[in-house]
């Protein structure tokens, strides 16, 4: 589980996000949606831990600043960060190792053969694509086995095969009971994945939205009529 209240970020004097609060139970998919600029990345990387801020955010009920805490998360960023001189595969044995996990190498193998990375084992870091960085970087995070994951615009950048293998993961994870939050402009890309979406705008929440709550409507009918965004020019066409 995560629960975030009284969260407040500020950037000097910029408030980014002024007090907010939601939950995401075991084994549900939060949706962070809102305009550029809301403070959903500001979020994800509070509670990612790389941000300084205001409020609470526990992570499977430990405040997330701790290192038992630590354990249970993994954290994919809007942009894939290598280390040059490491290849693929010392990326997953890095993370395995700074995390303390031993992963059987059939596993690993797996894994990566899910996002067509196999034959990629041995590239540098900087021999890499940026949507290859970015299948690493996915494959980082799965492999510790999280009990809570936070996604940062997870698809941009993946071709269509990579989209689909990870929403198959989101899926495994989520019936394992993990804790999944993405933060998205894709809404098409989450449509079969979620289960509560937070629409966020200048730094607040305004409103939680649990799937049985929307009927028939759609996440995108659902983010313009809460935003007042139109999704058309100025002059509505
Ligand atoms: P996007 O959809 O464009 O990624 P976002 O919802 O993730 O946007 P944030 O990146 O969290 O939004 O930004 C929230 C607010 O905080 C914005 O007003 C932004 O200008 C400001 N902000 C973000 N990072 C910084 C920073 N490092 N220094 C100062 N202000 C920042």
């Amino acid at each position: 589980m995560l629960e975030v209240a009284d969260f407040t970020k500020k950037y000097g004097k910029t408030l980014a996000v002024d007090g907010i609060g939601f939950t995401v139970p075991d084994g549900n998919v939060g949706i962070l949606l809102g305009p550029n600029g809301a403070g959903k990345s500001t979020v994800i990387k509070s509670i990612a831990g790389l941000l300084r801020y205001k409020g609470l955010i526990r992570i499977q009920g430990q405040d997330s600043r701790t290192l038992e805490a630590k354990r249970h998360f993994a954290y994919v960023p809007e942009l894939p960060y290598m280390y040059d001189a490491l290849t693929v595969r010392e990326h997953i044995e890095f993370i395995t190792r700074a995390y303390g996990v031993e992963i059987p190498e059939s596993e690993i193998s797996g894994l990566l053969a899910r996002f067509e990375l196999a034959d990629k084992q041995d590239k540098l870091g900087n021999e890499l694509s940026k949507g290859m960085m970015q299948k690493v970087s996915i494959c980082c995070a799965l492999v510790i086995k999280p009990q809570v994951i936070l996604l940062d615009e997870p698809m941009v950048g993946l071709d269509p095969a990579a989209i689909k293998e990870l929403k198959a993961v989101l899926l495994e994870l989520r019936e394992r009971g993990c804790t999944i939050l993405i933060s998205t402009h894709m809404l098409e890309m989450v449509k079969e994945l979620w289960d509560v979406t937070f629409v966020m705008d200048k730094g607040h929440i305004l409103g939680t939205y649990p799937r049985e709550m929307l009927g028939n409507e759609d996440l995108e009918e659902l983010y313009f009529s809460v935003t007042g965004q139109s999704g058309a020019g100025e002059d509505g066409k």
